[in-house]
């Protein structure tokens, strides 16, 4: 049996890049022992991301798996435990960009798949858990072109609440941050789909919020840091807005 790090393991999906990476090297920097996933095609960025979790003196481990599918996410499961030797936090992270067709809802069942079979995990270990969602400022308000991913997003905040509601007994916790605009990756991809030019809409969202700017990962991974604490053991079934004071609940 592996020698599992003091704070524990973390298992983070979508690792390679954006939010998910920071998440996995912020956990990493806390002391977590980290397992990262991606996708096949994203395999050399999360060694990359591996190599770096490596480097705060943690274990990492890759696994190419694709959250959407069933046996996968179960083995993925599996993967982790029996390579770090058990599992303590799952962030359910991965996402596919905005501007999908709604036929497309890979997200919400990405983020399905990830409870299930973390919460299965944990339970059957007996020591507790984080589990933790990606959900979205659109997951707590409609906004135009964006129903599936909006629709996926609502899912997760009821998703969040009803897994809370069934783990909580076993000291497992379930939460989601709900981020405004993040510049990574997905965000590029959506100045894509809209066909504003660079720093166009970074401007036009920058003045949407209280602060007047917008976000960056480890902004997001601070508030996923202490989700994912012993500390935060009274918090369950919360989506709690990241966004510098865009939406309020
Ligand atoms: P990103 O596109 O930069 O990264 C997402 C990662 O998830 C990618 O590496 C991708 O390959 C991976 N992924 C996608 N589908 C997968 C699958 N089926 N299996 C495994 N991995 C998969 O995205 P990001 O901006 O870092 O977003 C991370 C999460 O935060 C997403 O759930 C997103 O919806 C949410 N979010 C992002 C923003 C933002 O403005 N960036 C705002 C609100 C919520």
């Amino acid at each position: 049996m592996a020698i599992i790090a003091e704070k524990g393991v973390a298992l983070v999906t979508g690792a390679s890049q954006g939010i998910g990476r920071a998440i996995a090297l912020r956990l990493a920097s806390d002391g977590f022992d980290v397992a990262l996933n991606d996708i096949p095609a994203c395999e050399a960025m999360l060694a990359t991301a591996a190599e770096e979790v490596a480097a705060r003196g943690r274990r990492a481990h890759c696994i190419l798996a694709d959250v959407s599918n069933d046996q996968q996410v179960e083995t993925m499961v599996f993967d982790v435990v029996r390579v770090l030797g058990g599992l303590d936090v799952m962030v359910a992270n991965a996402g596919i960009s905005m501007m999908k067709s709604i036929f497309d809802m890979s997200t919400f069942s990405g983020t399905f798949l990830c409870y299930k079979y973390a919460g299965k995990q944990m339970m059957a270990q007996g020591r507790g858990g984080r589990i933790i969602g990606a959900c979205s400022g659109t997951g707590k308000q409609g906004q135009a072109s964006l129903s599936a991913y909006s629709a996926s997003k609502f899912g997760i905040r009821a998703l969040t609440q009803c897994a809370a509601l069934e783990f909580g007994k076993y000291r497992i916790t379930v939460n989601a941050y709900a981020p405004g605009p993040v510049k990574t990756p997905m965000w590029d991809d959506l100045e894509v789909g809209i066909g504003t030019p660079p720093g166009v809409l970074e401007d036009q969202l920058s003045k949407t919020a209280a602060v007047g700017y917008v976000g960056v990962p480890n902004d997001i991974a601070a508030l996923v840091s202490f989700l994912a604490s012993k500390e935060s053991h009274l918090l369950t079934g919360q989506a709690i807005s990241i966004d510098g004071g865009r939406h309020f609940d």
